[in-house]
């Protein structure tokens, strides 16, 4: 049986990654991080001297992503080949270029198959599955659509406590990076049927239970 999806759509910094980890812990469901897919394969472009932008490069390169996400006790490890790159995926350098990635039609068609077979594969009853097009082109017809925003101020403040010290500076690349990506995906309006989760004014425990109460009530039968 096709497990229940809950996608979860939202800017840069509007805690959806942490959130979502949560909700699916509390829901007893699998999660599936999207956004650490397109920044595996710049990883791989760096690692490779290929110029993220570059299209036909890129996509050549999809031929060689072997890409794999373990979910272990302490998160989902990421791994490209035999190589761990959880950690590595969150440099500045990866972060400052992945929207070039993102943008090549041919590498979200070829990602989104990669999302679409692992969504499939979840053996758990659920899986929380987070992005920037999930509640419109990945998961358009999940039971559970959410767009999570936050506030602009907010946003850079939370990313700047995720980042080691050395890095905080480099917490507001997030509203470049998000002005980018909107020109590919409109993930700061919600589409029709997509339940927007404001959570400016809410902590972040409060934001997981809002998220876990509406799968709840669009789940009860
Ligand atoms: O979610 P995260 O910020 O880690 O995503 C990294 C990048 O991956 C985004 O800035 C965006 O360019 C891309 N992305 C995307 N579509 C998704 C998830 C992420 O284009 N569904």
């Amino acid at each position: 049986m096709n497990p229940i999806v809950v996608a979860v759509d939202g800017p840069a910094g509007s805690g959806k990654s942490s959130v979502s980890i949560a909700a699916a812990q509390k829901l007893g469901y699998a999660f599936l991080d999207t956004g650490a897919a397109y920044r595996a394969l710049t990883w791989l472009a760096l690692e490779r001297g290929v110029d993220p932008a570059d299209g036909v490069a890129v996509v050549r390169l999809l031929a060689q992503f072997h890409y794999e996400t373990v979910a272990g006790e302490r998160g989902t490890v990421v791994r490209v080949g035999e190589e761990d790159v959880t950690e590595a995926i969150r440099e500045p350098r990866v972060s400052a270029v992945v929207s070039d990635v993102a943008r090549i039609p041919d590498v979200r068609l070829a990602l989104n198959e990669t999302f679409r077979r692992l969504i499939v594969a979840t053996e758990a009853p659920g899986i929380v599955v987070e992005g920037r097009d999930i509640t419109t082109v990945v998961a358009p017809d999940a039971p559970v659509r959410i767009l999570l925003t936050a506030s602009e101020e907010v946003r850079i403040a939370r990313r700047r406590k995720d980042l080691p010290p050395a890095e905080a500076g480099t917490a507001g690349q997030l509203v470049e990076r998000d002005r980018r990506d909107s020109r590919v995906v409109d993930f700061l309006t919600a589409a029709p049927g997509v339940t927007t989760l404001d959570s400016t004014d809410l902590d972040f425990d409060q934001t997981v239970d809002a998220v876990v109460d509406l799968v709840r009530e669009r789940t009860a039968s």
